[in-house]
């Protein structure tokens, strides 16, 4: 045994499936290696070969920063409308024996510290309590979801119709009211195990002995203060948000990256970037509606375009890249009527790096908290368009609450129509609603740096923890 592996500080982190998980979970990672000397094991449940988007991710990282894909559990028993949250949730458990085979090496080889686990992944922590590693939540979503979630066993007891049929918004503590329709998807059900599920780990979470999460004071005071109020049985939360992945001009260029090279010839924030983080897709009457919406706002575009789904909204999110070509799905003649001002790409683009590049000017968005708060350190105003988990609670929160986004409405058959695209992308990157929601960005961009500077109130947060994980053993 090496005596250098005994005396640095080693973390695992359990991550649940999904690249949305692992990339904040990486930030947090890289910042417990570069800050504070830490080496670090991803621990990964897998019901599949990796994808290709994870290997290379995983395999750009430092070298303190190790990572163990678990042998694929079975899912086949399943029915095919198994929800995602039983999904992902169902895949950690099943990984337990094999968790607790590579948590039993990382004991007898690394001075473990801590077992981090994120939002469905708790059940890891009764292996964590098996050899004595203390056990941590990282929530990469909002304080408000966690604030929920910490009130869940709450708000359980006390309705007793699906929360939908709620006739009063729900009270969240520390947040803006919310409609019980626009909770996360697996609470819209409470006969589905996904609900079953969800319970099961937010009560879990009162066993960890902190909870870290991805936000700040400046964007979620009201949530945060109340998360932070003492009760009893209730952990400590830590703010270390925003982590994110950044697109600096230090990342490499491949040839791929066409859509920055376009970027780079477009004018100073002009172009509004459209898409649906790394699973959300449409049915194919939307995206007819969304392609002749933007030819008609007459600005310029970016849109990552998925084939359409008319299932489920989050049919890509264990895939990744969609079935068909998508362009085959275009309205007719609209990639000719619309070049030189929209570029469309398939499937996948260099989000960060979009979003960093000074022609952006504007985020068409499904709301999922990476992509927000890479916005949000961006200084890129967004238009909300929510599609699952917990997005519809993201998209409230940030048109009403914190009023960085502008959010188009459905018309009465479920699809938000051309005409109000046009009007809301319009007003967004020329209108006087744009402006305002485009200056409170640059405020939280501002106030985004700050807490994750020297001495700022984030890089505290995770100092703190660091300090309490080396004062182990
Ligand atoms: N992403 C990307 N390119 C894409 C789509 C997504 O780089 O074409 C990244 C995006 O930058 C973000 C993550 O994938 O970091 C998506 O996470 P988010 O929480 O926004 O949504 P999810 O995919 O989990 O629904």
């Amino acid at each position: 045994m090496e005596e250098t592996q005994k005396k640095t500080p080693h973390v695992a982190i359990l991550p649940s499936p999904g690249m949305g998980h692992l990339i904040p979970l990486i930030e947090l990672a890289k910042r417990l290696v570069h800050h504070h000397n830490f080496s670090i094991t991803f621990v990964i449940p897998t019901d599949g070969p990796p994808t290709k988007a994870q290997k290379s991710t995983l395999d750009s990282l430092p070298s303190a920063i190790d990572y163990v894909f678990l042998p694929p559990v079975d899912l086949k028993d399943l029915s095919e409308n198994t929800k995602m949250e039983t999904l992902i949730a169902l895949t950690v458990a099943r990984s337990l024996p094999s968790l607790r085979d590579v948590i039993k090496s990382l004991v007898a080889t690394t001075r473990l510290v801590a077992l981090v686990v994120d939002l469905f992944a708790t059940d890891g922590f009764d292996v964590a309590k098996e050899f004595n590693v203390s056990p941590y939540v990282f929530f990469p979503s909002t304080a408000m979801a966690l604030s929920l979630f910490l009130y869940l066993e709450e708000l359980d007891q006390t309705v007793s119709c699906e929360y939908r049929d709620m006739t009063e918004p729900v009270r969240i503590p520390g947040c803006i009211p919310i409609r019980g329709s626009e909770l996360l998807d697996p609470l819209q059900d409470r006969k589905d195990d996904a609900y079953k599920w969800v319970r099961h780990h937010a009560k879990r979470y009162r066993l960890a002995e902190g909870v870290m999460v991805n936000s700040f004071m400046e964007l979620e005071g009201g949530a945060l203060k109340s998360l932070q109020n003492q009760e009893p049985g209730k952990p400590p939360v830590y703010p270390v948000g925003p982590l994110v992945q950044m697109g600096s001009s230090s990342s490499a260029r491949t040839d791929g990256d066409e859509c920055l090279k376009w970027l780079d010839d477009q004018p100073h924030s002009s172009v509004l970037f459209v898409s649906f983080g790394s699973g959300g897709t449409l049915s194919f009457n939307q995206i007819t509606e969304l392609a002749l919406g933007l030819e008609m706002s007459e600005q310029r575009f970016l849109w990552v375009v998925r084939s359409p789904n008319d299932k489920a909204a989050n049919a890509s999110y264990f895939t990744v890249h969609s079935n068909n070509d998508p362009f085959d799905f275009l309205p007719k003649g609209f990639l000719e009527r619309t070049k030189g001002r929209g570029l469309v790409v398939p499937s996948w683009a260099p989000q960060a790096q979009v979003l960093s590049h000074v022609s952006t000017g504007g985020f068409l968005t499904h709301c999922g908290w990476n992509s927000v708060l890479e916005s949000v350190v961006n200084g890129v105003p967004l238009i909300a368009w929510p599609l699952y988990a917990e997005q519809k609670m993201n998209a409230a929160m940030l048109t009403e609450d914190i009023k960085v986004a502008l959010r188009p409405k459905s018309s009465e058959n479920g699809l938000v129509g051309r005409e109000e695209i046009a009007r809301v992308v319009m007003g967004l990157m020329e209108g006087e609603n744009g402006k305002m929601v485009r200056n409170r960005m640059k405020d939280l961009k501002d106030a985004a740096a700050k807490v994750l500077s020297e001495g700022g109130s984030s890089t505290k947060s995770l100092a703190e923890l660091a300090q309490k994980w080396n004062d182990k053993y």
